[in-house]
C-alpha cells in the first residue's frame, strides 16, 4: 500500500507542478513518519521519497538507532524544544521547524561545536495563530537579516503550517500569502541565507500548496495511512 500511495501522490504532484509551471522534480516529497514504525519507513524510502520527517526528538532517536533513515535525508518538522536541540543538530540534515531567533542561535552554537554547517527553514506562523509556533509575516525580513550574522547555520528557506479549512479557497489564501514572502524572500542577500526552499502542504492540501508556489510537502497519511 505504502509503494502503491506513494506512486499515486507522485503522479498528483506532477500534474500539479506543471499547472504551476515547474517540473516534478523540482518539488521534494517528504514523508512525515510520526508514529509509523521502522519498516514502514525503509517501505517509503525503497519507493523513492525524497526524504523523511520527524515531529518528536526522543521518537527520531529510538528509529534513527533502527537505521530507518538510511538513503534518505531526514528532516525534523516538529516543535523543537530548546534542551533537544543538541539532538537534532547533525543528525537531520535540515530542521525545517525554527521558530525563533533563541533557537536559531541554539542551533548555531551546537553546529560550530561539532564542526558543521546546520541547514534549517524558518517557520513562519502565517495565519498568526496563538497556539502554533513560528514568527510572523512581518518578521520573516528581520529575523533572516539577524540569522545572517550566526555562524553555524544555513538558511535555506522558509516553512509553513497553515491553518486548516473543508474549503479549498480558503488554504489557498494562506498559501497565496506564503508564495509572496518566498518570493521576496528569495530575493534578498544575506549571508547565511539563501531562500529557496518553500515547505508547505500536507495530506490534505499538498496539491494546491503546489499549485500556489510549494515546492516541498510533507505527506503523512495518504502514505502511511491514518494514525
Ligand atoms: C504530521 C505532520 C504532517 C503530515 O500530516 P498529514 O496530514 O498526515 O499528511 C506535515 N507536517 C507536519 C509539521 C506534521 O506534524
Amino acid at each position: 500500500m505504502i509503494k502503491e500511495n506513494i506512486l499515486r501522490i507522485r503522479e498528483e504532484i506532477a500534474k500539479a507542478a506543471e499547472i504551476s509551471g515547474r517540473k516534478p522534480e523540482d518539488i521534494t516529497l517528504v514523508a512525515a513518519s510520526k508514529t509509523k514504525p521502522t519498516d514502514y519507513i525503509k517501505e517509503a524510502i525503497a519507493a523513492g521519497v525524497d526524504a523523511v520527517g520527524e515531529n518528536r526528538v526522543q521518537e527520531m532517536m529510538e528509529k534513527h538507532d533502527e537505521g530507518a533513515y538510511q538513503g534518505a535525508p531526514l528532516h525534523f518538522i516538529g516543535h523543537l524544544q530548546s534542551n533537544k536541540v543538541n539532538k537534532v543538530v547533525g543528525v537531520c540534515d535540515l530542521i525545517e521547524s525554527v521558530s525563533s531567533k533563541r533557537l536559531l542561535e541554539q542551533i548555531g552554537r551546537r553546529a560550530e561545536a561539532l564542526g558543521i554547517t546546520q541547514n534549517v527553514l524558518l517557520e513562519v506562523n502565517v495565519g498568526k495563530e496563538p497556539q502554533k509556533t513560528g514568527i510572523i509575516p512581518e518578521e520573516t525580513e528581520e529575523t533572516l537579516e539577524y540569522a545572517s550574522h550566526i555562524r553555524g547555520i544555513k538558511v535555506s528557506g522558509l516553512m509553513a503550517i497553515p491553518p486548516f479549512f473543508e474549503e479549498n479557497e480558503k488554504n489557498c489564501y494562506y498559501f497565496d500569502i506564503m508564495f509572496k514572502l518566498f518570493v521576496d524572500m528569495s530575493a534578498k542577500k544575506y549571508d547565511n541565507v539563501s531562500v529557496r526552499l518553500l515547505s508547505m502542504g500536507m495530506s490534505d492540501t499538498y496539491i494546491d500548496a503546489i499549485r500556489y508556489g510549494s515546492n516541498m510537502v510533507r505527506v503523512g497519511s495518504a502514505i502511511f495511512g491514518y494514525r
